[in-house]
């Protein structure tokens, strides 16, 4: 057996020659941020990618894009209100509405979707009523979530925003034919180098308002009309080296995210007779990495050992959930939770496995073996 470590991300990049293309031209055009042709057409080729009348802005990161959607939806707010979220996902996602003037309420996963439940979210919003300020619903791994139009559909109901926090999934889909970034008010996407969608840092907001994505835009572009700040904003903005290079991904993106699928495919016809589950849609999603949901914490744990010992990286994202971060765990007054106890149980079974593009059959193999063994 080999022992050459499977890392658990294995970001593909461009070649140093094409990026050296890239630059040349950038050079050759004396602009380099601030909205620059690059940027431009990135802009116009996610929202493309995504179809559905979507328009897209790019950002700095997948953090800044959250921060200028919550300012641009809610508002700064004076913490008195709070903004509906899983506990269960990556940190920045409370944090960039603590930055906002709100505070998250944390509301519980469904078991077998990893999303959140929306049983959850519907009593959170009864009992908090004018409280709560938006939802910030969290496609969990770059998932799509089955329930998207009943999520729609509580938001219109009670006449709250929803922002979608797509950032592991820019090439998923909910539904044959339907990619994410075109539910609820808007969706966010990272193109942080560990996802499917990489330039290195980076993000996009994406929504079928154009007027709402100008004012994104605007927002991280230190609030300019014109030449005039006009509203609180920051910088946010995506440089032309990076833009190029996401063009570049974009172009290989379908090509790649089915080699992924072919590989999450195996996993599940390994690993399902073993009692671990996949979610619902993972197979349309673009696949960060590979969750399973093993059948006990006995089960994770020995995931956890025989992965280390056979140098394949394996993570259990989203655990410790946000809530029991440290900053959350001793600021217990900046944040609420109604019942997280599938939180907690699935973040004692929850394991990520390895899953790169054009994944070698051998690491493939070698992942399935010691997963079978330990599953056993
Ligand atoms: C990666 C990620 C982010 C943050 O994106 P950055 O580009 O790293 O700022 C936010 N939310 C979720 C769910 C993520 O997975």
């Amino acid at each position: 057996m080999s022992s050459e470590q499977i890392p658990f991300i294995r970001p593909a990049f461009p070649s140093p020659g094409e990026i050296a293309a890239d630059f040349a031209d950038i050079a050759a055009s004396n602009w380099y941020t601030n909205h620059g042709p690059v940027e431009r057409r990135l802009a116009d080729a996610l929202a493309a990618y995504i179809g559905q009348g979507a328009h897209a802005t790019t950002s700095a990161s997948g953090t800044t894009a959250l921060v200028a959607a919550v300012t641009a939806l809610l508002g700064q707010g004076d913490r008195s209100r709070y903004v509906v979220m899983p506990s269960f996902t990556f940190v920045a996602v409370a944090q960039s509405v603590l930055w906002c003037g709100y505070r998250p309420l944390f509301i519980d996963v469904d078991e077998l979707t990893l999303q959140p439940s929306l049983a959850a979210g519907a009593e959170a919003l009864q009992r908090y009523g004018k409280g709560i300020a938006g939802i910030l619903l969290c496609n969990t791994f770059g998932v799509g979530n089955p329930s998207i139009q009943d999520w729609e559909t509580l938001a219109q109901a009670d006449g709250v925003p929803l922002i979608i926090d797509s950032a592991a999934g820019f090439g998923s889909h909910y539904g044959a034919g339907e990619p994410l970034g075109a539910r609820g008010n808007c969706e966010i996407f990272s193109l942080h180098a560990t996802k499917p969608l990489a330039v290195g840092e980076g993000g996009a907001v994406a929504a079928k308002d154009a007027d709402l994505i100008a004012r994104i835009e605007a927002i991280q572009n230190f609030g300019f009309d014109g030449r005039d700040s006009a509203a609180l904003g920051f910088n946010g903005k995506l440089a032309e080296l990076p833009a190029a290079i996401g063009l570049r991904q974009l172009a290989t993106l379908d090509a790649r995210i089915a080699t992924r699928r072919a590989v999450l495919e195996r996993f599940r016809v390994e690993f399902t007779p073993l009692g671990l589950t996949f979610q619902p849609n993972a197979e349309q999603s673009s696949l960060c990495f590979a969750s399973v949901l093993c059948p006990s914490a006995e089960v994770k744990a020995r995931i956890t050992s025989l992965t280390a010992t056979a140098g394949i990286g394996c993570r259990d994202y989203y655990n410790p959930p946000i809530h029991r971060q440290n900053f959350f765990a001793t600021n217990p007054d900046g944040w609420a939770a109604t019942e997280l106890s599938s939180t907690e149980d699935v973040c004692a079974r929850i394991v990520s496995l390895p899953l790169h593009d054009d994944m070698a059959a051998a690491d493939v193999t070698r992942i399935v073996d010691v997963v079978r063994a330990a599953g056993r």
